[in-house]
């Protein structure tokens, strides 16, 4: 056995290096970062057999598996376990077209409808079912016995995560809020979608007809208490892997729309719980979802003590049109004149404010009068005669379950029109 720096061990075997290397202590990539090769993040452990390489959060549950067989799809390509406990297959998917549409190289590949309109449906191929069906198989097989104590220990501990255990460990997860995250803001994908969700308020203001996400509740304020108890049981959901986050999510749907000074007390009762100062990550994150009435109410002041916060924070807001007939075809019950002046708005916080980014969503379909699109040019080219480095615009397929040419081709054509950076938003659940 080695021992390198940073208490990092590895075991392999004299003779069987081939068939089994574990590591522990693994010190992943500490910064998240936009390069075209897989990249890990954070501290975990890695165990290699001949045919698979696999990852452990401090936790001892899996968080990454790939095969090195032959029929894999490509060796950049890996599956990912979420925090709700699903996989997620990341693909290359031709890195330029995929990095020009979401703004990351690789393309998440989820087991649920959602409306992307790119990628295929890798977890109906044989290699990637198996591997999500067998893992624990493959694990149960490894031997425990003839090696250092240290590391027959780590195995047994990997072991007794098995899927049922992890499966009840997600629903305790959305326990923790009342209900699980059904949609993270298009931001996350900066953090790699490693969020804690902290639940501040629920519901939305607007319940819009075409919404495929929104919920029955109520726009309503969660309780100091409701608030400081989520806080304690994320804590001890994440336990020894909290080191490894540093991102908050506020939830729900218009976290914005909370009072200011809970929305401030939150961010920092939730920094000093979590120990983000500490986080092996680099830099911390928030993520919130608003709407145009909170986004329009919200006060200089409010973004000012945001933007001193030792937080890169975006706001996602739901514009959806610059057009009156398709606010009404969407039941969106916004008048053009709000979302002028909503883009307007964040124009300015993103010019005045160095750690805020709002971002914003735009729907596409081909069904979409002319009007919409003609509205969004207003908005996304004619608004400025500057390229814009911040204030993503995310336009967002309003088909589930639909991948569509046509589609791509005009959400390519409006990138190329817009002077502000313009991506897909896929629309993914915690
Ligand atoms: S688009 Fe936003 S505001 Fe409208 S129903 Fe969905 S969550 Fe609510």
């Amino acid at each position: 056995m080695k021992i390198t720096g940073n208490n990092t061990q590895i075991l392999q075997p004299p003779g069987l290096s081939r068939e089994l290397s574990i590591k522990l202590n693994c010190c992943g990539v500490n910064e998240y970062t936009k390069v075209s090769y897989p990249v890990k993040y954070g501290l975990f452990s890695r165990l290699e057999t001949r045919d698979y390489i696999f990852e452990f959060n401090l936790n001892h549950e899996i968080r990454h598996v790939k095969s090195k067989k032959r029929n894999w799809r490509h060796p950049s390509e890996w599956l990912k376990r979420t925090m709700g406990n699903e996989w997620v297959y990341y693909s290359t998917g031709g890195y330029s077209g995929v990095f020009e549409a979401l703004g990351e190289y690789y393309l998440p590949n989820l087991t649920y409808p959602t409306n992307s309109l790119l990628g295929g449906k890798p977890f109906e191929e044989t290699q990637i079912d198996n591997i999500v069906r067998n893992w624990p198989r493959i694990i149960s097989q490894l031997p425990d016995t003839g090696i250092s104590e240290e590391f027959s220990l780590w195995i047994q501990s990997i072991r007794q995560q098995s899927p049922e255990g992890l499966q009840k460990k997600a629903e305790k997860l959305f326990d923790i809020s009342g209900s699980r995250v059904t949609v993270m803001p298009p931001d996350a994908r900066h953090v790699d979608y490693n969020i804690i969700p902290l639940t501040i308020s629920d519901g939305c203001l607007y319940k819009c007809r075409f919404c495929k996400i929104k919920n029955k509740k109520d726009f309503s304020i969660r309780s100091k208490q409701d608030i400081d108890n989520q806080i304690v049981g994320l804590k001890q959901w994440l336990n020894k892997d909290i080191i490894n986050f540093n991102a908050l999510f506020l939830g729900e749907h218009d976290a914005l729309n909370t009072p200011f000074a809970i929305i401030l007390r939150t961010i920092q009762d939730a920094y000093d719980a979590f120990e983000f100062h500490s986080s092996y990550m680099k830099g911390n994150f928030l993520f919130m979802f608003g709407s145009v009435d909170s986004f329009l109410n919200a006060e200089k002041t409010f973004f000012e003590t945001l933007n001193s916060l030792p937080f890169h924070t975006f706001i996602n807001i739901g514009l959806e049109s610059y057009d009156r007939a398709t606010l009404d075809l969407l039941g969106k019950p916004l008048t053009q004149a709000q979302v002028g002046h909503a883009f307007a708005k964040i124009q300015f916080i993103n010019d005045t404010f160095p750690n805020i980014e709002i971002t914003c969503n735009f729907v596409i379909d081909e069904t979409l009068p002319d009007s919409h699109y003609k509205g969004l040019i207003t908005l996304i080219r004619e608004s400025t005669n500057k390229t814009k480095p911040k204030g993503c615009i995310y336009l967002s397929p309003l088909k589930f379950s639909c991948p569509s040419r046509p589609a791509l081709y005009d959400f390519y054509k409006l990138k190329a029109l817009s002077r502000f950076p313009t991506f897909l938003y896929m629309i993914q659940r915690l």
